[in-house]
């Protein structure tokens, strides 16, 4: 396996909702102050909105560089952050992932609906197919991914993954984790996908 890439750029994939326990959206303005203290810079969905806005503002409060990443009709409906360091219009969906990924070194999920879960499952794939190699930290904030946790754990044991797969993604307890979970790390490279059909 190959060293690993020097981390200066984390993608955050994290909740739009107002209306979730405020213990989530806490973590999120948590995590955008430990990154920024830590000087890495963040990459996010680029919304204003629940543990995206409270994501970037901290981070932009400590001192952080934050780009965001929207697609044109979010652009359009108004849900983008305007005090971003960097706002990038991408053209739908898709595009914007691929972006996030490619603009990064590391990926952290905290807790979120059906986006930040698409996000993680997707680097995550990605990862065991060689397209993505850098580290993937999950924060499972008041337990908020004990069930996706076990799920990803239930397809290694049920072989619809590698032991070895089980090592994409980590686990930190809290956003103040996150920095260390990030440089513990473990190496990955493109011979995974040597491995990626358990046979
Ligand atoms: P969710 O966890 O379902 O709220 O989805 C959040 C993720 O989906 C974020 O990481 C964004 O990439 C994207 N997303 C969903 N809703 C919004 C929004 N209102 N503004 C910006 N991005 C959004």
């Amino acid at each position: 396996m190959l060293s690993p890439k020097p981390i200066r750029t984390v993608c955050v994939y994290c909740a739009s909702s107002e209306k979730s326990p405020v213990v989530y959206r806490d973590a999120a303005a948590r995590l955008g102050a430990a990154l920024a203290g830590a000087g890495l810079a963040i990459v996010y969905g680029g919304g204003s909105s629940g543990s995206m806005g409270r994501l970037a503002g901290a981070a932009l409060a400590a001192g952080g560089k934050v780009t965001g990443v929207l697609p044109r009709f979010m652009n359009d409906l108004e849900w983008g952050h305007r005090a971003l360091t960097e706002l990038r219009i991408v053209d739908g969906m898709h595009e914007r992932k691929r972006l996030m990924l490619e603009l990064s070194d590391a990926v952290v999920a905290l807790p979120g609906g059906s986006g930040t879960l698409e996000e993680l499952f997707e680097a995550i794939t990605w990862k065991r197919l060689g397209l993505y190699l850098g580290p993937i930290v999950i924060v499972n904030v008041a337990g908020f991914f004990d069930p996706c946790i076990e799920l990803l754990r239930r397809g290694v044991e049920q072989r619809f993954m590698d032991q070895r797969h089980a090592a994409m993604w980590s686990v930190a307890a809290e956003s103040e984790d996150v920095v260390a979970a990030l440089r513990a790390a473990p190496p990955w490279s493109e011979e995974a996908r040597g491995f990626a059909v358990p046979r």
